[in-house]
């Protein structure tokens, strides 16, 4: 049995983080992990560079999304996609769906800070996010270097996230696009952070997780940052009621969360199943897709 850790869930520059995912990678070796898999927000404009660092370093890699898809607030859907190859169409054509979405809401957060007398431009957003996915944390740390707020968490309750005045919503994918595009783009859909479905009791989570798992889920998140024992133990029931791949991650953004660090989940750390057992879930599924069953590629008229 191989005794190691790995990480599942991390941000990179690509996204929201603030560590290249070259620097990731090289954190992850540092901190004695012997996998990874990069799963940035709405984009695998990281992948490359950490596929190609891992291999350097001698780090197995995963590569990896994290989308956010449809639900009432104040709940939050992400799905995690593993193993999706970045070069599928169906790939290019989800992420560009996904930054199109940001495209339409970021002119409505500035607006809104803007109207509130507070200073801040899409230029600057843009700048931070220096060519990654624009995200609400790096405007929150342009009004943090700008002396608006004290954090970048005040940053959120005070303006930017749910509920806060310059909130604003962006279109999302049904959970059902979702699932459906990360299967088409070769990889397999997992739900990140169960907690953040704030459900109000384990009968309207399993019926949550339930529509889910006909959709196509593949998986859950085990341990992750927002998962106390509790939460470990309804998804892990959860797992072993629908048969789902079992999962971990930090969610690891760098300084832009600065409470987490990479290859811990609440003090917990990710075992290397988990890594082997999903690696090989996306060998097996990329095999399906290339090789489907012969009855249904014949079919029977
Ligand atoms: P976006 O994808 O641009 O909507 O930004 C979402 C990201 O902002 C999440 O993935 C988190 O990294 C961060 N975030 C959302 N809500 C909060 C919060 N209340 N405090 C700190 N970070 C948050
Ligand atoms: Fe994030
Ligand atoms: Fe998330
Ligand atoms: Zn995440």
């Amino acid at each position: 049995m191989n005794l190691s850790y790995v990480d599942l869930h991390c941000h990179s520059t690509a996204s929201d983080g603030t560590l290249s995912p070259a620097e990731v990678v090289q954190l992850a070796r540092r901190t004695g992990l012997t996998a990874l898999a990069l799963t940035d927000h709405d984009t695998v404009g990281g992948v490359a560079e950490a596929a190609a660092e891992a291999a350097k370093v001698g780090l197995d890699f995963l590569s990896g999304i994290e989308i956010s898809a449809e639900i009432p607030a104040p709940a939050t859907l992400h799905i995690l996609g593993y193993g999706v190859d970045p070069t599928s169409p169906a790939l290019v054509e989800l992420t560009r769906q996904l930054i199109e979405g940001r495209d339409n809401r970021n002119p409505r957060i500035i607006a809104k800070l803007n109207e509130m007398g507070v200073a801040v431009t899409m230029d600057e957003w843009h700048a931070e996010a220096n060519g990654g996915v624009l995200g609400r944390p790096h405007l929150a740390a342009v009004l943090l270097r700008k002396g608006y707020v004290s954090s970048i968490k005040d940053a959120f309750n005070k303006y930017l996230g749910q509920g806060s005045p310059a909130y604003a919503d962006k279109e999302k994918l049904t959970s059902r696009q979702a699932l459906e595009m990360i299967r088409a783009s070769g990889g397999l859909p997992v739900l990140a952070h169960a907690a953040q479905l704030r459900t109000e009791n384990d009968a309207q989570l399993d019926t949550l997780v339930r529509g889910l798992v006909d959709q196509g889920l593949a998986g859950i998140e085990v341990f992750h940052s927002d998962h106390d024992a509790g939460w470990v133990a309804k998804t892990m029931a959860l797992a072993q009621r629908y048969d789902l791949l079992k999962t971990g991650g930090s969610d690891f953004h760098g300084t832009n969360k600065k409470d987490i660090d990479l290859g811990l989940a609440r003090g917990r750390r990710v075992p290397r199943a988990m890594f082997d057992e999903l690696d090989d879930a996306c060998r097996a599924a990329r095999r399906r897709r290339a090789n489907p069953p012969a009855a249904a590629a014949a079919g029977t008229n």
